[in-house]
């Protein structure tokens, strides 16, 4: 990196927001990895849209890589640096700029935090229900990047369909505004969806409008027990019809997680007791406490009768959902359970899920160098995580792994990312889901967007 281009720099945005040398260094690239100095040319912490049009420009010109930091939360390496980059930090445009209640509508900047587009939306009684574990670190600009999924896809969908408008910073300085309100709008392909998902390497997301819902006002959860899968699958339907709209969750945890989940040192005591394969745990929105617990009530006790499930248990109060939620989104306690871990986030289709599962934790059970294996996921959106524990973190035995989990979706017609994107980690493996024909088109689009190659290089796609 040229001297001259820092001064442009810190000529353009001001050099308190050009972090070099040891202040890098207090930095790191993944909230996970804090002890981990970051390894960067420089760390910039622009504060609107125009500095960051600025900053790509100048880079633009002397050839510079960049690399865009939300939240630092994604699970696919997509913020790892090889040192040759300048960083810019979204974590100063932090504002929302606008709540419409009668559009229902809201603007934020990129570095909003999710958990306080929630709050926000909440005081106007409006509801954002994109919702999942990181949701007090995830930026809205990197969940857009990431087209984040999470616990209620089920019922609203992906980011992708969450977002009415964007604004993007193009890598030669281009900003591309189409922050319209409005859910309609057939005038032209919809570039914004090029950029939702696209993980920040087409362009960067400085601004987004919001889609909201009206508030539900009522919660109910339950926790169930299943030994066969099709028992799961068949009460999926089941209660989905009984609920006719309302279930907005389905989430399978494999009986090994549950226990891991709620046993020493985790602080939750299991909902059900152990010894089934499968626990569900289920969640409706809807307008009226009362009747909907009782709803969903009478719909488990006849599931019991009918012999649809072995066991269910409903949360009667808050601090029940809070107890059941917080077991399913503290995943963390998997992970501190897994000295060195390794994650996945497949797709396939619902009816295969039962023994592709088995087949894989068959396989990974009798892989030397395998401590531990947790399966669980959006079962109802046809995705599972593993979160997998080795006792060493070899190339061998990564690519070993990777082989288990991944090689089967060809044939299932999965993915081998539901959610969290491709990154770095899964790079090798998008051939299996994406065919040549489909690559080559995103190679085109890559080009076009960022010819020189400087915008997050080496995630998605190697050139
Ligand atoms: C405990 C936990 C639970 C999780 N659960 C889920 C889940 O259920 N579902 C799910 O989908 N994900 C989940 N994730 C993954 C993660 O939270 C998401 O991928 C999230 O969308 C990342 O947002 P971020 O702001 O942290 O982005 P970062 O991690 O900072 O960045 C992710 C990528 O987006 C790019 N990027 C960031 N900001 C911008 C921007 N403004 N413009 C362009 N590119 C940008 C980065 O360069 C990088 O390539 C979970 C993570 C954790 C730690």
């Amino acid at each position: 990196m040229s001297t001259k281009l820092i001064e442009k720099l810190q000529a353009t945005i001001g050099s308190q927001k050009v972090l070099l040398g040891k202040d890098i260094l207090e930095r790191y690239h993944h909230i996970w990895h804090m002890d981990q100095p970051l390894n960067a040319l420089a760390y910039l912490l622009p504060e609107n849209t125009q500095e960051i049009s600025d900053i790509c420009k100048l880079c633009h010109e002397h050839d510079q890589k960049v690399m865009i930091y939300g939240g630092l939360t994604n699970l696919v390496g997509a913020t790892e640096t090889t040192g040759d980059e300048i960083i810019i930090s979204m974590a100063k445009l932090n504002k929302i700029e606008e709540v419409d209640a009668q559009s229902r509508t809201m603007t934020v900047q990129a570095g909003v935090i999710l958990e306080n587009v929630q709050n926000a939306a909440k005081e106007n009684e409006l509801f954002f229900p994109l919702n999942f574990g990181a949701k007090g670190s995830a930026q809205m600009g990197g969940i857009i990047s990431q087209n984040a999924g999470g616990l209620r896809v089920l019922r609203y969908g992906m980011t992708r369909n969450l977002i009415l408008g964007l604004e993007v910073v193009l890598m030669d300085g281009t900003i591309l505004n189409s922050m319209k309100k409005i859910i309609k709008d057939n005038s032209a392909y919809d570039l914004k969806q090029l950029f939702i998902g696209s993980e920040g390497t087409l362009g960067i997301v400085t601004k987004a409008v919001l889609k909201l819902q009206e508030e539900p006002k009522s919660r109910n959860s339950a926790f169930l027990a299943f030994n066969e899968f099709d028992k799961v699958v068949n009460f999926l339907k089941f209660i989905d019809q009984g609920l006719a709209g309302s279930l907005s969750g389905f989430e399978l945890i494999y009986d090994i997680t549950y226990q891991t989940l709620t046993s020493d040192p985790s602080p939750y005591k299991p909902p059900i007791p152990y010894g089934y394969k499968y626990y569900v745990l289920v969640e409706s929105l809807g307008s009226d406490q009362e009747k909907d617990h009782a709803i969903l009530n009478n719909l488990l006790e006849q599931a019991v009768l009918e012999n649809l499930t072995l066991d269910a248990v409903m949360a009667h109060s808050e601090s029940d959902l809070k107890w059941f939620w917080s077991i399913r989104e503290d995943v963390h306690i998997l992970k501190a359970k897994c000295d060195i871990d390794q994650h996945f986030d497949i797709s396939a289709p619902i009816s295969a899920f039962g023994d592709y599962v088995d087949a894989v934790m068959d396989k990974l059970n009798h892989l030397d160098g395998v401590k531990h294996a947790f399966p669980f996921g959006h079962l109802a959106d046809g995705n599972i995580h593993f979160i997998i524990g080795k006792k060493n973190d070899s190339d061998e035995l990564k690519n070993q792994i990777n082989d288990i989990v991944y090689n089967p979706l060809t044939a299932l017609g999965g993915s081998v990312s539901a959610e969290h994107g491709i990154g770095l980690h899964k790079k090798a493996y998008l051939k299996l889901c994406r065919t040549e024909a489909e690559i080559s088109v995103m190679k085109m689009l890559k080009k076009s967007f960022d010819p020189k190659g400087l915008l997050n290089t080496g995630k998605v796609l190697d050139l």
